[in-house]
């Protein structure tokens, strides 16, 4: 055997590139956050699995067109009326033609909610900027507290629980459902707000079913409370109602055709 012993200068070329090829990787978890309430994985825990790929149908060219009943937030033309900014403000994000891209500061619909059926049509940028958490990233508030992640999340890597449709922070999506950068996607969403006693304890929680591009992500999920960053909030019992909000993010994220439906709780319930 002969072993040879790397001299000092080619030792520390391996040690640049290394820490180079470290450089270059994208931050995609936390291992410092506290763990979830069912104690499995932290909050955007890095060594959790990435959801499995599953390649939607294709995109469809025009908006899908809403049901009579509905509640029309973001229709064609120019229109903004449902929405402001977050402190009542007048909204200054820019309609044309229908689409809706994504300003400066969050914005919220004027009309608040508790039980709904949604649906939102959205594109992250065909130009593809940023690496996780930083390509793409926008999000559907649901009553302005929980969030459904946007994200590009096609060939990016990110923590699980921060990928598109995740319920952020807390639950990944069953499958990776994404389109590529630049092409309309959907989420439709069917919500129950959470339900409170008199005395203002948590009696049910929020729970969402999701589908991303027709493909089912979540099945009636409870979430463990508003969304935030790193942790998870407790339940108040301001949370019972509010409106639909998207999130400024600073990346160019686009919307259109965006409608709800109430849903009114069964006679007795
Ligand atoms: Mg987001």
């Amino acid at each position: 055997m002969n072993w040879s012993i790397p001299s000092l200068t080619s030792m520390a070329i391996m040690c640049a590139c290394a820490a180079s090829l470290l450089a270059q990787q994208p931050n995609v978890g936390y291992d410092d956050t506290p763990m979830q309430p069912d104690g499995k994985w932290r909050i955007h825990d890095s060594k959790r699995p990435e959801p499995p790929v599953v390649a939607p149908g294709p995109a469809s060219a025009t908006p899908m067109a809403p049901p009579a009943d509905a509640i029309v937030l973001l229709g064609g033309g120019e229109d903004v009326a449902a929405w402001q900014m977050m402190d009542g403000s007048p909204i200054t994000w820019v309609m044309k033609g229908g689409v809706l891209p994504t300003g400066k500061g969050m914005i919220r619909t004027k009309a608040e909610f508790t039980d709904f059926q949604l649906h939102v049509e959205f594109a992250t940028p065909s130009e593809v900027k940023g690496d996780s958490q930083a390509r793409g990233n926008s999000g559907v508030f649901l009553l302005g507290k929980f969030e459904v992640q946007v994200l590009d999340s096609f060939h990016n890597r990110t923590y699980a629980d921060g990928q598109a449709a995740a319920l952020y922070g807390q639950h990944p999506p069953l499958v990776n459902a994404s389109r590529p950068p630049g092409e309309w996607q959907t989420y439709d969403i069917v919500f129950t707000a959470p339900r409170f006693t008199p005395s203002g304890t948590l009696d049910n929680p929020a729970v969402a079913t999701v589908l991303h591009n027709g493909i089912v992500v979540h099945n009636a999920v409870p979430f463990w409370g508003p969304t935030t960053h790193r942790r998870i909030d407790p339940y108040t019992p301001d949370t019972a109602k509010g409106p639909i909000a998207l999130q400024d993010h600073g990346n160019p994220v686009r919307y259109r055709n965006i409608w709800i439906r109430r849903i009114a709780p069964e006679s007795g319930s």
